[in-house]
């Protein structure tokens, strides 16, 4: 890591398995004297890399203001901060109003990326989530919960394009999710969906079906939280293949690294 860091740094925990977090985002950590860290999510094996007289807090009970305040107090303390963010700090994080504060307060900082829910989900289903022919789009979305969504990103309005779809947020209301991804018109009965529960934690939980059947599942499951859902056509691939293989590596199509054979 650079010697002169920014006194507050953002950095993405990984989704849970304590070796998915960055090797800049490791860095920071142990060399950090004060962690501010997403007690819900993040992983607390990770705490175990703080140096000796570090401290951690637990976010869960603490305001946007209390977070601030501590940050504020570490930092004119000559302090070194981290601010641990399951996944990746930019999805569904609440940096930025963070962000904002810190600029007020003429903090500086600076984001350390780290690998998103989806992305582990995805590895944990050991499925591609763009092939030629089927999807060359994901998006990454949510129901509206007591977070509202704008009305022109309502779920059925981006599943009436049909392509990848992951859902962050939304598990506890599969029933409405499903609703809404069939009125969109491109998804039916047996597009496959799959559910996965804390991807790469040890007790990691896949749940595949249809969107016929795949509230019923979850319920079986018993799966109300820290889960994605993941829609789309590309999830059958495992089943039937993959329909047309990829440009890239195929012998009769030549590109900037490789020849025609
Ligand atoms: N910034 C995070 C998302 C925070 S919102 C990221 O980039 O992953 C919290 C939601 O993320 C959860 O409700 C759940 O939908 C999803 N999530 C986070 N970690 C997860 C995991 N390991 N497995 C499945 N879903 C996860």
């Amino acid at each position: 890591m650079q010697i002169t860091a920014p006194p507050v740094l953002f950095v993405g925990a990984g989704p849970g398995d304590p070796e998915l977090i960055t090797v800049k985002g490791l860095k920071a950590l142990q060399a950090a004297d004060v962690v501010i860290y997403a007690g819900s999510l993040v992983n607390p094996d990770l705490l175990a890399e703080l140096k000796p007289g570090a401290v951690a807090h637990d976010s869960a009970p603490l305001t946007l203001e209390d977070v601030v305040e501590l940050m504020r107090v570490a930092v004119a303390e000559g302090k070194q901060v981290v601010r641990l963010h399951t996944g990746d700090p930019c999805l569904y994080g609440a940096i930025q109003e963070q962000m904002e504060q810190l600029d007020r307060l003429a903090i500086d900082y600076r984001v350390i990326p780290g690998v998103t829910a989806a992305f582990a989900a995805a590895a944990s289903l050991g499925q591609e989530l763009t092939l030629p022919e089927v999807s060359q789009t994901l998006v990454l979305t949510r129901i509206a919960g007591r977070t509202p969504v704008p009305e022109r990103e309502a779920l059925r309005r981006l599943a009436a394009n049909g392509g990848t779809l992951c859902l962050y947020l939304s598990v506890g209301m599969i029933d409405q999710v499903v609703a809404e991804l069939l009125a969109g018109g491109a998804f039916h009965a047996a597009t496959p969906v799959a559910v996965v529960y804390r991807a790469s934690w040890p007790d990691e939980k896949v749940v595949e079906g249809t969107l016929a059947d795949i509230a019923a599942r979850v319920a079986t499951a018993g799966i109300g939280r820290q889960a994605l859902i993941l829609v789309g056509e590309v999830l059958a691939a495992r089943r039937r293949g993959v329909p047309e293989r990829s440009k890239l590596y195929d012998p009769g199509f030549a590109h900037g690294f490789r020849e025609k054979s």
